[in-house]
C-alpha cells in the first residue's frame, strides 16, 4: 500500500542524466520532503511523479501513485490523465492568474486543467462558488476573495494555489519548491497549512525543499538527491535523534 513506488527512473536532458536509475518507495502518508542542493532533480523526480514529463524508455522503468500507474517505460500511462486530475500541484511562483480574482482562480480548480478558463469564467454553480469560498476558508483568505491576486503578498499567493488544490479534490499534493520565495514567516505559515490540510484531510503531500531545517520540522519522511541519485530515504525522525 504504497503512496509512492518508483522504479529505475532515468531522465536525460542534452546528453546530460538529471535522474539515475532512481528507485524509490514510499509508504508513508505524511509530509514527504526531497531535499538536495539546486540541480539535484528534485524538481524533474517531483515532475514525473504528477506525469508532467515523460522519463527515458527504459526497460523496467515504473511509477506509481496511490497504486495508479503514472509512468512505465517512458510512456506515460493511460491512466496518467486521471492521476493528474486527483493531483493538486503548487509551484514556486504560484502560477495563479494575476488578472482574475481569487475566488476565479480557485474555482479553476474545478476545471481540472487551466487550458480552458476563459470560457468558462462566469459558469460556475452556486454549488462550486460555496466550496471554493470553503476552500479559501480554509486557507484563511476567505476575506480576499473579490480582490485581484496580482494585489496579493507571495505568502497570500500560495495559500490561495493551495486553495484551489483543494477545489481541485486532490488526493495528493505535490509542492515544487513552495516557500522558496516566501519571507520565513509566510514560508512557515504556508508550511502549516500543508501539515495541517495533511492532518486533518489526510492528503498526502510531496514537497521539495533545499532548506533542511524546514524539511525536519515539517515532514516525516526525507529523499535526499544528490547528482540524479538518492543517497539516503527515511524518517526524518532517526535524523533529528541522531544529532
Ligand atoms: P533541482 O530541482 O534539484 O534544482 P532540477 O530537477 O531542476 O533540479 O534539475 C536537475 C538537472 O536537470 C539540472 O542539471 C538541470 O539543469 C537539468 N534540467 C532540468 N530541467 C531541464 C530541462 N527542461 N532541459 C534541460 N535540462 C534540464
Ligand atoms: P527549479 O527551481 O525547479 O530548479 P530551474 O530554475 O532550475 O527550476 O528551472 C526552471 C525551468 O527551466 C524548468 O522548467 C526547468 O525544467 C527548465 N530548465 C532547468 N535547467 C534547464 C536547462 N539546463 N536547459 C533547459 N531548461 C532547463
Amino acid at each position: 500500500n504504497n503512496i509512492i513506488e518508483v522504479r529505475r527512473l532515468s531522465k536525460t536532458f542534452d546528453n546530460k542524466k538529471a535522474l539515475k536509475e532512481i528507485s524509490l518507495d514510499i509508504s508513508h502518508g505524511g509530509i514527504t520532503a526531497l531535499l538536495g542542493p539546486s540541480g539535484s532533480g528534485k524538481s524533474t523526480l517531483l515532475r514525473h511523479l504528477s506525469g508532467l514529463v515523460c522519463s527515458d524508455r527504459q526497460e523496467g522503468t515504473e511509477i506509481r501513485v496511490l497504486g495508479q500507474l503514472v509512468q512505465s517505460e517512458g510512456r506515460a500511462a493511460s491512466q496518467v490523465r486521471g492521476c493528474r486530475a486527483r493531483a493538486g500541484y503548487i509551484f514556486q511562483q504560484f502560477n495563479l492568474v494575476n488578472r482574475l480574482s481569487v475566488l476565479t482562480n480557485v474555482l479553476i480548480g474545478a476545471l481540472g486543467s487551466t487550458a480552458r478558463w476563459r470560457t468558462l469564467t462566469g459558469r460556475f454553480t452556486p454549488e462550486q462558488r460555496r466550496q471554493a469560498m470553503q476552500a479559501l476558508e480554509r486557507v484563511g483568505m476567505a476575506a480576499f476573495a473579490e480582490q485581484r491576486v496580482s494585489t496579493l503578498s507571495g505568502g497570500q499567493q500560495q495559500r490561495v494555489a493551495i486553495a484551489r488544490s483543494l477545489m481541485q479534490q486532490a488526493h495528493i499534493i505535490f509542492a515544487d519548491e513552495p516557500i522558496a520565495s516566501l519571507d520565513p514567516e509566510s514560508a512557515r505559515t504556508v508550511m502549516e497549512l500543508l501539515k495541517d490540510i495533511n492532518e486533518r484531510e489526510g492528503i498526502p503531500v510531496v514537497v521539495t525543499l533545499h532548506q533542511v531545517d524546514y524539511a525536519l520540522k515539517y515532514c516525516q519522511h526525507l529523499v535526499a538527491l544528490r547528482e540524479g541519485e538518492v543517497f539516503y530515504q527515511g524518517a526524518a525522525e532517526a535524523i533529528t535523534e541522531g544529532e
